[in-house]
């Protein structure tokens, strides 16, 4: 898969590609991500790329034709007609269904705006706005590279364990399982912090169980609005019937 990050700060983005899962997947050639200086799509002297806002007001809007330019060069080089998204906190909010949608895609260009944002022209040549969050962010480096690392991380080959990918958050609609590694034990205040005694007996059968029903009570517990869209068997469903139950004794008792 193929990412292009159009940015005016490639030494933001650039550092931040090469870490990680995402980084070893570029040296292994499953991803190829090419970040690209907007300041090379100018044609003036001293490379600007942004400009005062029509109708005035505070702040300055990115020009419309550095970023034209970055995304003809990008389709020249590119054998199919890549996906374009725009980094922006009006975009539709980034979430692992859509994340799923997008590792769809062989090649994903990146658009990252800075100041008041990019002048509103930039929007025709979009396929779809992303935003990371009702927040507001000073750029669209962090934004991209949200993007890339969640996407990243559903193309085959790129995490080493495609089953812990399987078993992350919301993959299935439901939080991850709590994770316990060595030592068994914690020596001084801590002591009383103990795995639970399943994950140390050894049945692999009572473990998947407990790590189910932990899921389920975790979401339960953090998010219960994810409940009404999850996927969920037969043993999930009585544990769900079992809490709500457990909850309601408590209301009313
Ligand atoms: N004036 C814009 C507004 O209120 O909608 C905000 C511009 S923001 C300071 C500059 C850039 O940061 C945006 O063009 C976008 O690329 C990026 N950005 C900010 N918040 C973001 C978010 N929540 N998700 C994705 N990108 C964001």
């Amino acid at each position: 898969m193929r990412f292009d990050i159009v940015t005016i700060f490639p030494a933001m983005v650039e550092p931040a590609v090469k870490a990680g899962v995402v980084g070893r997947a570029i040296e292994r050639g499953t991803l190829q991500v090419k970040v690209r200086d907007l300041r090379d799509y100018t044609t003036d002297r001293h490379r600007v790329v942004d400009d005062v806002a029509y109708g005035g007001g505070p702040g300055m809007v990115m020009k419309p034709e550095p970023f034209f330019r970055a995304l003809d060069a990008i389709e020249a080089e590119s054998a199919g007609r890549p996906m374009v998204l725009l980094t922006s906190p009006q975009g539709t909010r980034l979430t692992q269904p859509m994340v799923e949608r997008l590792s769809g895609h062989g090649h994903l260009v990146l658009l990252c705006g800075r100041y008041e944002g990019v002048d509103e022209r930039v929007r025709s040549r979009v396929d779809e706005e992303v935003s990371v969050g009702d927040y507001v962010l000073s750029g669209g480096e962090l934004a991209a590279l949200i993007v890339v690392d969640a996407v990243a991380r559903l193309v085959p080959g790129v995490v080493g364990d495609e089953q812990s990918v399987a078993e992350d958050s919301f993959s299935r609609g439901l939080l991850d399982y709590p994770h316990y590694t060595r030592p068994a034990e914690l020596p001084g205040a801590a002591a009383g912090l103990k795995v639970p005694d399943v994950l140390l007996s050894g049945n692999h059968a009572e473990i998947r169980r407990w790590r189910k029903r932990e899921a389920l009570v975790r979401t339960w517990t953090r998010r219960p609005e994810l409940l009404a869209t999850a996927v969920l068997d037969d043993d999930e469903l009585k544990w769900l019937r079992e809490l709500r139950a457990q909850r309601n004794t408590e209301v009313g008792g």
